[in-house]
This record gives C-alpha cells, structure tokens and sequence, in this order.
C-alpha cells in the first residue's frame, strides 16, 4: 500500500518551509515537504553567483516568526539567507518531514477518493492537500540561441553557477541586465580579461544603502527584540507608502528619474555609453534594481556594453542583433526564469483530466493567487499575480500562510472526506479585479516588456496594491467561492455533484 500524508508540501525555500511551520502550528504534523535538491534554501541554494545577494533589506526579507537580531548587513548575502532558513528547519524542527531528492514528477486528481497521486523521483505517495511552494524564480530560462551547440567554450546560467570553472583570465560573455546580472558583473568584471555585456533593455538602478549592521545595534536587537520589530515596521512601512506610486500614480515617478540618472552620470563619464545605459521607459516598470558598484564596473576598459540583444553564436563568436561580434571563452546568462510559463504546471492534472498548463494557456489565473478552478485541495504559494516590485516577497508568502491554514481548519470544520474546489466565477471575479486595478500601474503603463508580462501582454505575476490589501484579502477562506466536493458514490458524476450540493446545504455555504 502506498504512503499517505494529510498535506504534501512541494519544495523547500521560504514557501515551503513556511508552510511546514504553519502546519506544524495548525497541530498538523501527517506532513511531507518534498524537495528536488538535497537540502533547504530553493532561491537561496541555488544562486550561489558572486556577489548573489538579496535586494529587500534582510530585517524585512525575512519570517516574522522567525526574527533574526544577527543580520551581518543590512542587505546581506547569500551565503546567509541560505544559513537562515537551515537554521530554520533546525528550530521549527522541521527536518523529519523533509525528503530530499525528491523530485514531484505528477500530481494526478483522484475524483474517486478525493485525493492526489504524486509521482516522485523516489516513488509514490498520495496526499489530501498539496501546497505547491516551487518558487516563481526556481527554472532557469536560456533563450534557445541559433549556433549554441557550436559554441565550445563554457557555458551556464546564472542560477546554475559552475564553481568549478575559473573565469580568471577568460574572456567573458554576460547576457542580460536584470537583477543578477548586475550583481555578477561587479563582482566578475576585476577578474575577468574582458567582459562583454549583452544588454536588450537597460535597467533603471539605484544607489544600494548597504552597511554592516553593527555589533550594538545587534546586540541592541538581541536584548530588546522590540527593537528589531521597529525596524522591520519601518522598512516595511516606507514600502507601502512607496508602492502607491507604483500601481496609482506613475506619473510621479519622475523625481525617482533624476536621481536613478544621477546615479548614472556619476560613474560613467564616456557620453556614448552614458546614452547606451539610461532606460527610455519609466522607471518601476522593469523591477528598480540595487547597486553601487554596477556602473564604475561598465566604465572599466575591459568592459563593453553591447546594446543589443544577443542573436546567433558562431563558433566562439557571439553576434548581437545589431551585428557587433565578440570572441569569448564563457557565456553566463543572466536571462531570468520561466515564470508565466512555470514548467509545475505541467505535472499538475486537474480534475477533468488537463493539466494545470492547459488551463493557463490563455494565462495564469488563480483564486486569491492560491487555488486553481478544477484543481480541487491544490494550492500555491506566490501564485499568480503575488509578486512585488518593490517589496519583500516573504510578507506575501506569510499572507499565503494565513489562507493556507484557513483551507485545512475549512476541511476539519467540513468533516469526513472533502475537497474544495474554487468556483470558476469566483476565479474570474478575482482576476478581473485584479487586472482592473493592473491598468493604471506602472507595470502595464510605464512603456517596457518586462517577465511580469506574459506571452499575451498580460500582467499575470505582480500585485497591484499593498501587502497590507493582500493580507486582508487572504486571511480567510470564503466557502462561498468554493464548490465542496463529498466523494462520489456509484451512480453518481465523476466529481460527487450532488453530494457536494447537499454538503453545501450542510456547511450553510
Ligand atoms: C537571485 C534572486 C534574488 C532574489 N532576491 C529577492 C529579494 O531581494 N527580495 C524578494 O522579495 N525576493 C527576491 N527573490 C525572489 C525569491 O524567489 C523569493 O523571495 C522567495 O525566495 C521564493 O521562495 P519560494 O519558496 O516560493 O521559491 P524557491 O526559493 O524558488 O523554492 C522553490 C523550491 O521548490 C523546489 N522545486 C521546484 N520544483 C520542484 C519539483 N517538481 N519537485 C520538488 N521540488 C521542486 C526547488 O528546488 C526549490 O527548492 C529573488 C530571487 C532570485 C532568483
């Protein structure tokens, strides 16, 4: 007989091992969290690229529930956000429950028995709940360039870091501008010989305020933990305020303009690539991004900025739109993730038989960004349009927590066997608001193509409004937008139509 769990959490970065903490706060200890990789982290393992830090100050880029005093800086590194959330499952005692290597294959809809089939690397189990925490951010993309396979030099992306590979020396290739190429090419570019930059888009950067938190004000956090909470409350706060510039008043944005080309003219001297580096949207549209030391990199002279997108790869010569070639030895891509396309979508099959992709074909569309219309008991952490632009996205995901422990008390309330499917209306009603408010943001007005567009031009991935709006519209589960499903007893429709219609009445739904 086949192993079955109450919940089946999928992945092990901030979503996921939130979850497990939720969970195990919910007194629901029946729980696996099922990891592809061989420890705790998701974004955090994975990028291990030089200079790999967070963007969100690290006092609010982390759990509420879990205050750390000790931050060393006030952005801090890679290397301690990943310690951070080891830490975490050591605390929260999460480690029996996480099973590594293994890799979630399918998620096949039992309308019978009401419950999941999940195909692992490592075998079968079935599950009541699945709550899907496979980051946004977790599937490297690498646009399919004509001639790569002729390339013989070396070659990843930015997410898969070969620290076996020495760039010292070698002439190299970085494609893309986005939030992890600027943060690589600062930290490549003394080492390398050359370094070629591929830029599509320029991006719109800031000065960083990064400092070493000091050993007081550490201590002052430890002894007087209130202390921290301020500090969290403010970060936070000033980011609320901010985002309304964002989704209502982009026309103010301006003022954020000149200081983000001050930034600019301030490193670079040469007026040409001046010119190639200053964006011709507004800024916000594409994600604002962080640096210092991005700038006084490009204006070194083993640096070139190609402003154009990389095209056809003949041999050891690269060749951008726009003709320019350069000879390299090593092409890392800093070209993003498959996030409107997000490959978990795939293996999810739904109660009438279509995967979780086929349902979004015309574009991603969720329930309070967690639950999909025929995929009943399953539900995702940073679904469809929770992301942030400016802000850190663990607040999101703990907003997520909230409705996720709401879904599993609804399921204990209903009793016996059941399973919650979210009306298709209520879908629609949800999304409509949510792109209705979407048109007068920066992200769909400010005049860029940036990865929170999909292939359709639609906003599917960030939220309009504030963290504060999310968390009140996800702090419970309304039955009302749910169809309850009872199981289905010979006779009856595959989904128990009408024991689902008499345990409505039950509910008082
Ligand atoms: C370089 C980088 C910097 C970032 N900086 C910031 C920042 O400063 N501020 C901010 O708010 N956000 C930032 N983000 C966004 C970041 O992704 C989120 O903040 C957050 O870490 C997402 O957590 P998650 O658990 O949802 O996803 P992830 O951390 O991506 O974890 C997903 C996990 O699921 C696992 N998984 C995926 N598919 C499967 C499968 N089929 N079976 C089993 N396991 C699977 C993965 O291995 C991974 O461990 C950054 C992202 C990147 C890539």
């Amino acid at each position: 007989m086949s192993e079955h769990v109450r919940v089946a959490v999928i992945g092990s970065g901030f979503g996921g091992l939130g979850a497990a903490v939720r969970l195990r706060r919910e007194g629901v200890t029946d729980f696996v969290v099922l990891e592809r990789a061989d420890s705790v982290g998701g974004t955090w393992r994975d990028n291990s690229y030089p200079g790999c830090a967070c963007d969100v100050p690290s006092h609010l880029y982390s759990f509420s529930f879990a205050p750390h005093p000790d931050w060393p800086r006030t952005f801090s590194g890679q290397e301690h956000i990943r310690a951070y959330l080891e830490n975490v499952a050591d605390v929260f005692r999460l480690r029996p429950h996480l099973r590594f290597n293994s890799e979630v294959k399918t998620m096949t809809w039992d309308a019978e028995k009401l419950r999941w089939g999940i195909e692992t690397g490592t075998g079968f189990l079935t599950a009541d709940v699945i709550v899907s925490a496979t980051g946004p951010l977790s599937d490297p993309k690498v646009p399919d360039i004509p001639g790569i396979d002729s390339f013989p030099g070396k070659v990843f992306h930015s997410a898969r870091w070969d620290h076996d590979y020495d760039l010292r020396g070698k002439r190299v290739a970085m494609i893309g501008t986005g939030a992890s190429a600027i943060q690589i090419v600062p930290a490549v570019q003394p080492e390398v010989a050359h370094l070629t930059l591929f830029q599509r888009t320029p991006p719109w950067v800031m000065p960083r305020v990064d400092r070493a938190i000091s050993g007081t004000e550490r201590w002052l956090h430890r002894q007087l933990p209130f202390t921290a909470q301020a500090r969290r409350g403010l970060l936070w706060g000033i980011r609320e305020l901010q985002v309304q510039l964002f989704t209502k008043r982009p026309d103010q944005l301006g003022m954020a303009e000149q200081l983000a080309k001050r930034n600019i003219a301030r490193a670079v001297k040469d007026p040409e690539l001046r010119a190639k580096l200053t964006p011709d949207y507004r800024i916000g549209c594409k994600r604002i991004l962080l640096s210092n030391t991005y700038y006084p990199a490009l204006a070194q002279p083993n640096v070139d900025v190609v402003a154009s997108g990389l095209s056809e790869i003949r041999g050891s010569t690269l060749v951008a739109a726009d003709g320019s070639e350069a000879e390299v030895d090593a092409i890392v891509f800093g070209t993003g993730f498959h996030v409107t396309d997000m490959p978990i979508a795939d293996r999810v099959v739904g109660a009438d038989g279509r995967t979780l992709a086929e349902s979004w074909k015309d574009g991603m569309k969720s329930l309070r960004g967690a639950a999909a219309a025929g995929f009943p008991n399953w539900m995702t952490i940073i679904g469809p349009n929770t992301g942030l632009g400016n802000s850190s996205m663990i607040l999101m995901i703990e907003s997520q927590l909230n409705y996720m422990a709401d879904y599993v008390r609804q399921l204990d309330v209903l009793g016996g066997r059941a399973a919650l499917d979210p009306r298709p209306a209520a879908v629609d009603a949800w999304n409509r608001r949510v792109q209705e408010r979407m048109k007068r943001t920066v992200w769909n007005t400010g005049g860029c193509d940036s990865w929170y567009l999909d292939a359709n031009g639609v906003n599917t991935t960030v939220w309009p409004g504030t963290t504060t709006e999310f968390r009140r519209a996800t702090r419970r589960v309304d039955l009302a937008e749910y169809e309850v499903l009872r199981p289905s007893v010979p006779g009856e429709s595959r989904r128990g139509k009408k024991a689902t219609q008499d345990k409505r009445v039950e509910a008082g739904a």
